[in-house]
């Protein structure tokens, strides 16, 4: 076994709560403590409007130790999260359900990116959420630019400037109500870039869903 493997497997067994770490013996990966604390955006607040999108939907702000075990999540390996992330999500997505709603996709990775990284944390998600609203999941965005990470663009125009032209689509999409999930969303740049790019493929209307939302 590699040394990066035990790591992992130090890190995953026994299952601990993905906030605290504490040891946790009935299978659940978030303790009632680190639950009740969560960073929770009121439910009314919860969906946003963004532009070409009909609204983005956010269960949690991006903030405190949720923020930690995210970083956790996307940069270190720990994909088990995605089980109690996708879960957040999917009970914000039934409280604010769109109509009509036909495939979940998510803002995809480059491939070399995913390559390095061994998974895309945004795929994750929207598996799980798919999972636990009974949508169809399908890859229909293809990131064809491995850009700068959006976190390190200061302002608002760098993040719009930095994720033009960096997505495209796979298919024709012409009527389709298309739910778009990824992480974190901070200024909607990179939402809206791929959004534009399934319009443009003919579907009708975007909806985005993300697991968190950066502005408090
Ligand atoms: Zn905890």
């Amino acid at each position: 076994m590699s040394v990066m493997t035990d790591w992992l497997l130090d890190l995953l067994y026994p299952p601990k709560c993905v906030i605290c770490r504490r040891v946790m013996d009935n299978g659940s990966l978030l303790c009632p403590d680190c639950g009740a604390k969560l960073p929770r955006v009121e439910t009314d607040r919860q969906k946003q409007s963004l532009p070409p999108l009909n609204a983005c939907i956010s269960p949690l702000y991006y903030t405190g130790p949720f923020r930690e075990a995210f970083l956790r999540y996307k940069f270190r390996g720990l994909t088990v999260y995605s089980r109690v992330f996708g879960e957040l999500m999917a009970d914000s997505l039934r409280s604010h359900m769109p109509e009509n709603l036909d495939v979940i996709t998510w803002a995809p990775l480059s491939r070399s990116r995913k390559r390095s990284r061994g998974y895309d944390q945004a795929e994750l998600l929207a598996a799980e959420v798919a999972k636990r609203t009974g949508q169809k999941l399908e890859r229909l965005l293809v990131k064809t630019k491995n850009n700068p990470a959006q976190s390190g663009q200061q302002s608002r125009e760098a993040r719009e400037q930095n994720v033009q032209g960096v997505y495209r689509q796979a298919r024709n999409l012409q009527g389709e109500h298309i739910l778009l999930v990824d992480d974190i969303v901070t200024t909607g740049a990179t939402l809206r870039s791929a959004a534009s790019v399934l319009l443009e493929a003919g579907a009708s209307e975007v909806t985005a869903l993300t697991l968190a939302r950066a502005d408090q």
